[in-house]
């Protein structure tokens, strides 16, 4: 069932909330999928910014843009998501996230507690009022609890007048299911 697996259920929460034509960050590209889907939504005059640390993302992520011959103005950043407003200077529409490390690649190259909450709280910063953020949360197995502890422990403080912290949850699923989590500037 298509409709199950998290990347997907984000993207349709993003594709039902977001402004087309939009500024949009892919905060960690990997293999570029939530690249290429924002690239769709900004198909225009809108832009991408995609973060990754490993060239073997940026490469993978090229290549799929190419072959989906995407017209849209996109920038792919070998740089560390923690450094983003190094690169955007203007108000964002939407931030995405997928923790973790690459899929096929080194489990140790992975996102990390530390610089994941850095990063969140200059993409709330980068966000316009109205814009969301959408974070796919992993545990367990080489990932550990760390991050998702920390991000989790982050979320729950922040102002409610200012953000809506929507935490879903693969309810009857077991083995640590990853978390979806969709976060709302008012
Ligand atoms: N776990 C997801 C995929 C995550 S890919 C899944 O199963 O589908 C996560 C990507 O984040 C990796 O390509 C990794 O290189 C990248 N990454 C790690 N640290 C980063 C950082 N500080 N800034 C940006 N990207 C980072």
């Amino acid at each position: 069932m298509k409709q199950s697996q998290i990347t997907y259920w984000c993207h349709e929460v993003i594709r039902s909330q977001a402004q087309k034509n939009g500024i949009y960050i892919d905060a960690t590209m990997g293999n570029g999928n939530d690249t290429l889907f924002l690239c769709e939504l900004a198909e225009g005059s809108g832009e991408v910014f995609a973060f990754d640390i490993q060239e073997k993302a940026i490469e993978a992520t090229k290549e799929l843009l190419e072959t989906n011959k995407v017209s849209t103005k996109y920038h792919l950043i070998l740089d560390g998501h923690e450094n983003m407003n190094d690169y955007v200077h203007e108000a964002v529409d939407v931030i995405c996230f997928n923790f973790g490390y690459l899929p096929g690649g080194d489990h140790k190259i992975a996102t990390k507690a530390s610089t994941s909450i850095v990063a969140i709280e200059k993409g709330l910063q980068l966000l316009k009022s109205g814009g969301m953020m959408c974070l796919c949360v992993y545990s367990g197995g080489d990932t550990g609890f760390e991050e998702k502890d920390s991000i989790l422990n982050y979320l729950k403080e922040l102002a409610p007048r200012q953000y809506t912290v929507i935490v879903n949850q693969y309810f009857n699923r077991g083995n640590n299911p990853p978390i979806p989590i969709f976060i709302f500037k008012k």
